[in-house]
């Protein structure tokens, strides 16, 4: 037997089912159009912001990370929520522009900006992160030829990382910013250039649980973009300082503690370094925004034995939800969040393994795990799947087509 992954707070059982937003999950089935589908609860989000205005201090502004979740309605409702949004492709501006955010609060980080994505950036007014002197220069050179003053920021590779992260983005060698040493003459060369400059933005890691490795972190970037800022030798208007606040996915995963990440964020802003005194800060979070409000629910096809093995069968799987089956950046792979939808509450009966549909082994949406004692017919509720779900699985993967997506 595998333990299976937290159910995150705030779902209810109706009727013997899991419910959202008060309907059950066979009408919401129903409503949406059928299985595979996620739903995604505005109402978990709207609680998950105000408990983040509630613990970080009110200088600090709050951006999401389009790409946790790009889903157009979902979108429209963080534009009303958060005080920016950043992007990491053009594709990614397209949607938010769609959702009526306005460029002067968008920011486009990711390597390998081609120059149509950095020339339309520009002509929106939305700031760029440079991640390059080769990017900054290409962008220069738009600017140039456009005539537009480019709103130009630098994404920093600090020389640390953030400790436990689950994925490393910062620290030694790394495709994304520039490095630290670096920073400063390029910063010059831009400013110098004409380009409305913008600050910097550090991101050092993702999907951290431990409150004292954010709280050091966030020390960290404050002290280097101080540092950097009397290097530069010009204000700073804006520092991006990243996030990686994480959300459990696995058996023994716990929360964040953010009260103790806002009251040691909140002591730094108390006591800022003179080079930050004027400084907008912001944090930028993707999936403790929206991963846990989202659940996605998929339908078991097939009940079958084998070697005394007993596998549920679904209509879903890993080009939906490849995070939980194990195979979007994990090493050992352990069971996600997983419950049989339509018997919410009940106990575990049986030790069973819930697959997907695809002819893969790695297909597994649960293994070995301890479930209700589930039919053909059941909807099977995969939870945590509101960040990196459908967005960052191969829908199009033995052609079995994309999940429904629904925001109640
Ligand atoms: C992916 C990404 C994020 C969001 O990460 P989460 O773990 O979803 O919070 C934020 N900033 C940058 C630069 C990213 O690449």
């Amino acid at each position: 037997m595998k333990p299976l992954g937290p159910v995150p707070a705030g779902y209810a059982a109706l009727d013997g089912e899991l419910a959202i937003a008060g309907r059950t999950a066979s009408a919401l089935v129903a409503e949406g159009g059928g299985t595979p589908l996620f739903v995604y609860s505005a109402d978990l989000i709207r609680d998950r912001v105000a408990l983040l205005r509630a613990h970080l201090p009110a200088a600090v502004r709050l951006h999401y990370a389009v790409k946790a979740n790009p889903f157009p309605p979902l979108l429209a409702l963080m534009r009303t929520l958060v005080d920016g949004f950043d992007l990491a492709s053009a594709g990614e501006l397209d949607l938010a522009l769609a959702a009526g955010q306005a460029p002067a609060a968008m920011s486009f980080a990711g390597p390998g900006k081609r120059d149509a994505e950095l020339e339309r950036a520009i002509r929106c007014g939305v700031t760029l992160n440079l991640e390059s002197a080769g990017e900054a220069r290409r962008a220069l050179a738009i600017a140039e030829r456009t005539g537009i003053r480019p709103r130009l920021a630098i994404r920093v590779n600090p020389a640390f990382e953030l400790r436990g992260s689950g994925m490393k983005m910062g620290g030694g060698a790394k495709p994304f910013g520039v490095d630290e040493a670096l920073v400063p003459a390029l910063a010059r060369e831009v400013i110098g250039a004409g380009a409305e400059w913008r600050g910097l933005h550090v991101f050092a890691g993702s999907q951290a649980l431990d409150a004292g490795a954010i709280a050091e972190t966030q020390g960290a970037v404050l002290a280097l973009a101080a540092r950097l800022t009397q290097e530069i030798g010009h204000p700073l208007p804006h520092l991006n300082m990243g996030g990686g606040f994480g959300i459990p996915y696995f058996h023994g995963d716990r929360p964040l503690d953010l009260a103790a990440v806002g009251a040691a964020l909140a002591e730094r802003v108390a006591n800022l370094p003179a080079e930050l005194a004027g400084t907008e800060l912001a944090v930028e979070l993707g999936r403790y925004l929206v991963g846990e409000a989202g659940v996605y629910l998929t339908r078991i096809v097939d009940r079958k034995q084998s070697a005394g093995h007993t596998f549920l069968i679904t209509d879903g799987g890993l080009h939906h939800v490849l995070a939980a089956s194990g195979n979007f950046g994990t090493v050992v792979r352990r069971n996600y969040p997983v419950a049989i939808a339509t018997r919410f509450g009940a106990d575990a009966e049986e030790e069973v393994s819930v697959v997907g549909c695809l002819c893969t082994p790695i297909d597994r949406i649960a293994d070995q795990a301890p479930l209700p004692h589930a039919q053909v017919g059941d909807l099977v509720a995969v939870f945590s799947t509101g960040a990196y779900g459908a967005s960052a699985s191969p829908a199009a993967f033995l052609a079995h087509g994309r999940a429904g997506e629904m925001l109640v």
